[in-house]
């Protein structure tokens, strides 16, 4: 279904939204308020019944139901910082765990404990053991 993903691509500028980048094997087609995943397995099973992909399931809302607001390009860094900003990633895998983005930046406080939700989350140390 390239040629779906060709016009998809033209309807949305052919370029990042974010930082303007025009290569298309970086683009990626982003969903502004995210969802993309439960689109994805929405587009997959209408295209097994009909023969079409996510593509064109997502060129179908572009053109026929006037959705181009949903959906922008992003090239491939600013859809990863994207997600990370939004903690897609952890949020929607481990609703009830802290996200990455948090732990992260627990530990880079130097904290040896983090509290998040009421549960207490230790930091280890790496041990020279594990380095070898
Ligand atoms: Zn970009």
């Amino acid at each position: 279904m390239a040629l779906y993903k060709v016009k998809i691509f033209e309807l949305l500028g052919n370029k990042c939204a974010k930082c303007g980048e025009t290569d298309w094997r970086l683009l990626q087609i982003d969903h502004v308020n995210g969802g993309g995943t439960r689109e994805r397995k929405l587009g997959v099973k209408e295209g097994s019944k009909r023969g079409n992909s996510a593509y064109h399931h997502i060129w179908k809302e572009i053109v026929k139901e006037g959705k181009k607001d949903k959906y922008q390009l992003l090239c491939a860094n600013c859809n990863w910082l994207k997600r990370y900003e939004r903690d897609e990633l952890t949020r929607d895998r481990y609703p009830d765990q802290p996200t990455f983005i948090e732990i992260f930046e627990e530990i880079r406080k130097g904290r040896t404990e983090f509290e998040w939700k009421g549960r207490k989350y230790p930091v280890k140390e790496i041990s020279e053991e594990e380095t070898t």
